[in-house]
């Protein structure tokens, strides 16, 4: 935590899944970078929000399976994930104006990268969660409606502070593209709120998308070996084919065609080969009509 003179709060936090690294390694470096008569306010930063699953290099923890994000708001004599979010919603947020939480698709998925809000409901808390992601600037900006009250960007908003997320990678790896997004977005966003000298703001000219339904999403049929067919960043259009699944026990037997079931911009791709049914193989995000 660095602090100096009156300004407003901010809480940054990575490795909400352990397995998520771009985050980790921008928290990290800032923690070397800030110098506290640079600021005025307050950073906090958690560059490691559940430690033990960062540590083992997977999404949840390993000492009680809990995934962090589906935690809050989290109980105080509850297993350490639980209350580690009874923490952060408890105390950390209460102290925060505002709040970025970096993730990526972890072993799972792959990104093109993107920042992104949920929306909470609350106009005056959207309209500054809003002006945060404008100011983030990465290149894709994302507007969730499907929001899961569990998370740690939901249960913020709850508390009236202005959230961004966003899915900075993935693949198990660092993405280099991702860090960038990352690096700069919070720079900008301390330079939003006030908290470094504004005099540096570069206008930035984000894509503003939503993923408005499940139609975006699609998911494998049949468990088999996932052979894809789109690469990230394409633009395709519904009917358009997303994969094959292949029945590599089963050489006689045609592979299972998976196909979008709308028009989008494929934003996130599955990562290993192998699928089990039900798995999302990839989803399509929409230009928001301007
Ligand atoms: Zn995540």
């Amino acid at each position: 935590m660095t602090k100096n003179g009156r300004g407003p709060t901010v809480l940054l936090m990575a490795g909400n899944h352990g397995d998520e690294y771009e985050g980790q390694v921008v928290l990290t470096r800032m923690i070397r970078e800030l110098e506290p008569s640079e600021i005025r306010g307050r950073v906090i930063i958690v560059p490691t929000a559940n430690v033990a699953a960062s540590l083992a290099g997977v999404r949840t923890s390993p000492i009680d399976e809990g995934n962090l994000n589906r935690a809050f708001p989290g109980e105080a004599n509850a297993t350490p994930t639980f209350a580690m979010a009874h923490y952060y919603d408890s105390v950390l947020f209460p102290m925060a104006d505002a709040f970025i939480d970096v993730h990526s698709g972890g072993t799972s998925m792959d990104y093109l990268p993107f920042a992104s809000i949920s929306t909470s409901g609350d106009a005056a808390v959207d309209a500054r969660a809003t002006s945060l992601l404008a100011a983030f600037g990465a290149p894709i900006s994302i507007v969730w409606d499907a929001v899961d009250l569990r998370m740690a960007e939901v249960a913020a908003a709850r508390r009236g502070v202005a959230a961004v997320s966003g899915e900075f990678g993935g693949g198990g790896t660092v993405v280099r593209g991702g860090v960038q997004i990352v690096h700069r977005g919070i720079a900008n966003a301390l330079r939003h709120l006030g908290i470094l000298p504004a005099n540096e703001i570069k206008p930035a000219n984000s894509r503003l998308m939503e993923i408005p339904s499940n139609d975006f999403y699609v998911f494998a049929a049949e468990a088999g070996l996932f052979e894809p067919q789109a690469e990230l960043g394409d633009m395709v259009r519904s009917g358009d084919p997303c994969g094959l699944i292949h029945f590599v026990d089963n050489p006689a037997r045609e592979p299972v065609q998976a196909f979008f079931h709308t028009d989008g911009l494929l934003v996130c791709r599955r990562h290993p080969a192998r699928v089990e049914r039900g798995d999302c193989l990839g989803h399509l995000a929409r230009d928001v009509a301007t």
